[in-house]
């Protein structure tokens, strides 16, 4: 079969026709390459894009053209002008008019599971199923994790290596950016007290770890002749956050009554910001005598008189439950005895102040020789929100190892909590058998979905109503925008360049021939590397063109610094490349891109770390403060590819090479509905559809699918306008 196209040639540039190259039993290509200087070149293998290392507009017209290897024949690279169509026999595709055929439906699903933060519940797992813990329920309340040093260690030498292997465990790995999947309310809070004396170096070592530090008592007066007194108010201004009070060795050591600890209970809640733990607990023959509630009531009395209920409800006072009789004994409470204690502590809030809301929105630590091996146990309990840790807090491995079993039992808590996930299902709407369908964007403008696939360089438009069709752009295509005012008009990130075409409104056989809106080069591609490719992007809230890399050896096992991709932002006025992405985070497969309805945060996925984050963003510069939202949970297949944003700030993400699309909330990273795609491999999705609740997905055609996927959208759901390149 010889296919022959003619362009209009510009000076010198010679025609050349080419028998079109079988590439497979459902496609044929015919190429025309108008060459410059006579040389006439070869062209061979599926895989051309290849030598084509860039393209720039050097015909009159402005179209476009390769700087690449394909005109070689005289062993210089030459530039050449090429065009290329697709002859592709036609997919089954859905005839004129025939809606009906393109319904997708919602079904109920098969039996619900419960998905949360961190790892499935799976419906076999049972409570009684966890080792050594049983009621795991509401986690309303922020867990707290706090270390009390006394008088500990000796000297300021051992307190500084003290705190650098704290600073070190938790810097980049258990601070608020690496949250585990968990919303910043529910991440366990971290506070150390250690001695007066080494409060500062705490301060300044601990800075951007996420450890909080806290003095170990204070005194009742601010300023005077109070010889080896503390204020509250001097703890504070040296930058401590909160001050733990009535601890037992106080009150028995140095006679602290109730009384006193309320006289300065009350200072401190007069500086704003600070936080009190405050410690109650009975002895042991007040426990043997049955005396826990009668003592308990009395400390909270005590302690508690004329304090406001405003201070409780605002997490300004949290209590911690120390069995006298616990504290570093290395007897500890069992957790039944420290649920007990902490409902009686419930209770007595509740009477005290005629609030159940007062008694369940109070934190209560449990303490009293607590170690990483019984903190699960202790903390799977409902009403204990976390540990006051003495000994083992002197050690940083052991603290911090009980901070991650408070992360492991907030994951638990908060799974238990989760409501079960809507399921949806949706069905195949159009056979396009994209090799990796890519991008889909509505356009309210048009009526139509754009979408791309891939690999292959096609750009595909479908108005949900007359067959698709598409533009073959001989380059992989990483994503498209809308562009402004123009109808039909794309911005395309291609391997080598941004491009914009106008994809008309029809084209005979699937396929626009229609050069005269061809291709034309836009701006260069933002970095030049040869490992990486534009991948996932989106036109954002304000109407400039952000795009993420892909480094292709992601999948050969280089360093991490050989896999680094990058994050662009084309400006729409100076048409000039912003890098948004220092280097300090490095990933290698850019996805998730899309924004808030409000343009103020961008989601962004690195495919192969399963992690989701979320960014401050602002047209002006970088992104700014990087918050997990989303690790996927080891029991679920797959990784996050594209997303997008729902009008109620929800996130949905097509999770590729696990045949579902998940919709997340970004606030508490639980999985609220799941949608299934059948035995497809979803890649990404949009919403679209008159009335814009309509879910549109790509997908791709290893091992089933390449169609395009679509789900109606329960009431009240729906997406927001995509905003437009204005360029
Ligand atoms: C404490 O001092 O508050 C405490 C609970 O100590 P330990 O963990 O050593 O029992």
């Amino acid at each position: 079969m010889l296919l022959l196209f003619l362009v209009a040639s510009t000076n010198n540039v010679h025609v050349t026709a080419f028998t079109p190259s079988i590439t497979s039993s459902t496609r044929s290509r015919v190429v025309v390459l108008h060459h410059c200087d006579g040389h006439e070149p070869t062209l061979t293998g599926r895989d051309r894009r290849s030598r084509f290392d860039s393209y720039a507009p050097f015909t009159d017209d402005g179209r476009v053209g390769f700087y690449g290897e394909i005109g070689r024949s005289d062993g210089r690279i030459q530039p050449c002008h090429h065009d290329e169509v697709s002859a592709a026999p036609q997919p089954q595709l859905p005839t004129s008019g025939s809606s009906s055929s393109v319904t997708a439906i919602t079904l109920a699903a098969p039996p619900p599971k419960r998905y949360g933060i961190g790892s499935w519940k799976k419906s076999s797992d049972s409570p009684s199923s966890s080792s050594s813990t049983t009621t795991l329920p509401a986690l309303h309340r922020r867990p707290i994790v706090a270390g009390n040093w006394k008088l500990n260690p000796s000297t300021r030498g051992e307190a500084i290596t003290l705190l650098k292997l704290l600073a070190a465990n938790f810097i980049n790995h258990r601070n608020d950016n690496n949250n585990y999947g968990l919303a910043s309310s529910t991440l366990p809070e971290v506070v150390i007290f250690p001695p007066l004396p080494y409060l500062s170096d705490a301060i300044q070592i601990l800075a951007g770890s996420g450890i909080q530090v806290g003095a170990q008592t204070a005194g009742p007066n601010e300023k005077g002749a109070y010889t080896g007194e503390i204020a509250p108010s001097m703890l504070v201004s040296s930058g401590v956050s909160h001050i733990l009070l009535g601890h037992s060795e106080r009150r028995t050591l140095f006679g602290e009554t109730n009384e006193y600890i309320n006289m300065v209970l009350r200072k401190c809640l007069d500086i704003p910001s600070v936080k009190v733990i405050l410690c109650i607990g009975e002895s042991l023959s007040e426990y043997e005598n049955g005396l826990l509630e009668t003592v308990i009531d009395e400390q909270l009395r005590g302690c508690l008189a004329n304090v406001d209920a405003k201070y409780l409800l605002s997490d300004r006072i949290i209590l911690a439950y120390e069995p006298v009789w616990a504290i570093g004994t290395g007897l500890t409470a069992t957790p039944s005895q420290a649920q007990y204690a902490h409902e009686v502590i419930r209770a007595s809030l509740a009477k005290y102040y005629g609030s159940e809301e007062v008694a369940s929105a109070v934190r209560i630590q449990y303490g009293g020789s607590v170690t990483p091996e019984s903190m699960e146990a202790l903390m799977s309990e409902r009403d204990v929100d976390g540990a006051l840790v003495g000994g083992a807090s002197l050690n940083a491995d052991s603290f911090t190892r009980i901070f991650d079993v408070a992360v492991l039992v907030a994951n638990k808590k908060k799974q238990a909590t989760a409501p079960l996930p809507r399921e949806l299902v949706a069905m195949e709407v159009l056979p396009t058998k994209n090799a990796l369908g890519e991008s889909p964007i509505w356009s309210d403008r048009d009526q139509a979905l754009y979408w791309v696939s891939a690999t292959e360089g096609e750009v595909w438009r479908w108005n949900l109503i007359d067959p698709p069709y598409r533009r073959v752009m001989n380059t992989a295509v990483g994503c498209i925008g809308l562009r402004s005012r123009i109808d039909h008009a794309l911005v395309i990130a291609a391997e080598s360049a941004i491009l914009t075409t106008t994809m008309a409104s029809s084209a005979a056989n699937g396929i626009l021939s229609d050069f005269a809106s061809g291709p034309r080069f836009l701006a260069h591609r933002p970095d030049h590397m040869s490992t990486t490719r534009p991948n996932d992007g989106r036109v954002d809230r304000y109407g400039n063109f952000v795009v993420g890399m892909y480094n292709q050896y992601h999948r050969a096992g280089a360093t991490e610094g050989a896999n680094n991709a990058g994050l662009y932002r084309l400006n729409a006025r100076t048409l000039r490349w912003e890098m948004i992405l220092d280097e300090t985070y490095k990933f290698r497969v850019s996805n998730c891109i899309c924004f808030s309805g409000d343009g103020t945060k961008m989601y962004f996925g690195d495919t192969p770390t399963r992690k989701v984050y979320v960014f401050d963003y602002s047209p002006d510069g970088p992104l700014r403060n990087r918050r997990l939202v989303w690790t996927m949970p080891p029991s679920m297949s797959g990784a996050p590819d594209g997303a997008q944003v729902d009008a109620g700030g929800k996130l949905w993400i097509a999770i590729t090479g696990g045949r579902k699309v998940v919709q997340l909330d970004p606030g508490s990273g639980v999985v609220e509905c799941i949608v299934h795609v059948g035995d497809a491999n979803p890649t990404s999705l949009t919403f679209g559809g008159r009335d814009l609740d309509e879910l549109f997905i790509t997908t791709r055609a290893s091992p089933n699918g390449g169609g395009i996927w679509r789900v109606k959208m329960p009431y009240g759901v729906r997406g927001l306008p995509e905003p437009e390149f204005q360029a």
